[in-house]
């Protein structure tokens, strides 16, 4: 039988696995991790769906957001809504800068259409210009055991288990696939790999039924029992204890920018360590073994289209 192996819980590990199961159905398929659901990034996240990568090839950006809207949109509408904790979402993408056309991303959402100057205008002086939408959040508190669910149901195997080295798993599993995040400065001594800290402050406002994701790092995001304001960008920054001056700068942007916020019930704040691959981008093309003379023409065509694409995705400013 075929042996493979996942390691890392968060939301890409169980996503991986989940997916192979669908693909290789005759496949055993472990998922390992030292941590799960509400210890991983993946809970916390604030969770719109805006398929997007700096600096990534746009062809695989394309693959990534219209394999995810496929499966996002098709659970928001089925009976697995609520206890998947995805569900639509509508509301704006605001730009502190003039557009001349929307964020790439919103290639994905499931509507999208240019605010008016009437509504504009709401958001002013912070925002000039912005777009209405319609797409998912996916609340990972309850998307995280829901996958897991899904993944047992079909015969998936989880192990607590952390994996210093991918030696330990040499010769034990036909497939390794590895989704350890941000584990990754350590497992594989990834030097490119960088924490973006990203701190959120929870509150209870049930009477704003629309999100805001504006390009100022601001964003008010509800979801099902409660809404995320957020958050901070900040590079590098590993602590994951909640910074109290952070909260209050939060809050206060959120005040200003969305005034209806202000009688909302202050919860609780998260932090969370977005693992970022930063630049330079590194394209492998290499282990052809026997058939090098053979692939090296095409592979080096496949590797120069991967460049094009990479510096062409990068962003202009
Ligand atoms: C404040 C904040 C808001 C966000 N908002 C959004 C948003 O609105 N939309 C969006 O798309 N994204 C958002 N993100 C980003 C998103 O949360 C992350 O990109 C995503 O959760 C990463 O998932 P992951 O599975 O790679 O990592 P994680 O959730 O961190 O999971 C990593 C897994 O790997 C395991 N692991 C690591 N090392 C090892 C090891 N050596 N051995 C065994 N297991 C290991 C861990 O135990 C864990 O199970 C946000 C992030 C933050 C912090």
């Amino acid at each position: 039988m075929t042996n493979i192996a996942v390691i890392g819980a968060g939301i890409v590990g169980l996503s991986s696995a989940v997916a192979i199961q669908r693909a290789l159905p005759n496949a055993r398929v472990t998922v390992m991790a030292d941590k799960f659901t509400t210890d991983t990034t993946s809970d916390g996240a604030g969770g719109v769906f805006v398929p997007y990568a700096i600096d990534t090839d746009r062809n695989l950006i394309r693959k990534w957001g219209t394999e995810g809207s496929r499966h996002f949109y098709q659970l928001a509408f089925s009976e697995h809504s609520k206890d998947a904790g995805v569900y639509l979402s509508h509301g704006y993408e605001l730009s502190t800068k003039p557009l001349t056309e929307p964020p790439p991303f919103l290639d994905f959402a499931l509507s999208c259409s240019r605010i008016s100057k009437e509504e504009l205008s709401r958001f002013q002086p912070f925002y000039v210009d912005g777009y209405h939408v319609v797409t998912v959040i996916v609340e990972g508190r309850k998307y995280l055991p829901w996958l897991t669910a899904r993944f047992q149901e079909k015969g998936g195997v989880i192990e607590t288990r952390k994996i210093d080295s991918l030696d330990e798993l040499e010769g034990k599993y036909d497939v390794v696939v590895n989704c350890a995040g941000l584990g990754n400065q350590k497992l594989t001594d990834d030097k490119q790999l960088k924490a973006i800290r990203g701190q959120i402050l929870r509150v209870y406002a049930p009477w704003i039924k629309f999100f805001i994701h504006a390009n100022d790092n601001f964003y008010f995001l509800p979801s099902s029992e409660n809404a995320a304001v957020g958050a901070t960008r900040q590079l590098d920054r590993y602590d994951v204890t909640p910074d109290p001056s952070d909260t209050e700068e939060m809050w206060k942007r959120a005040v200003e920018r969305l005034p209806a916020i202000k009688g909302a019930k202050r919860l609780w704040e998260w932090v969370g360590l977005r693992p970022y691959r930063g630049p330079p981008k590194v394209v492998h093309n290499y282990g052809h073994g026997a058939y090098g003379i053979s692939l090296s023409w095409g592979t080096g065509v496949h590797v120069a289209e991967m460049v094009d694409s990479l510096l062409k995705a990068r962003p202009k400013l």
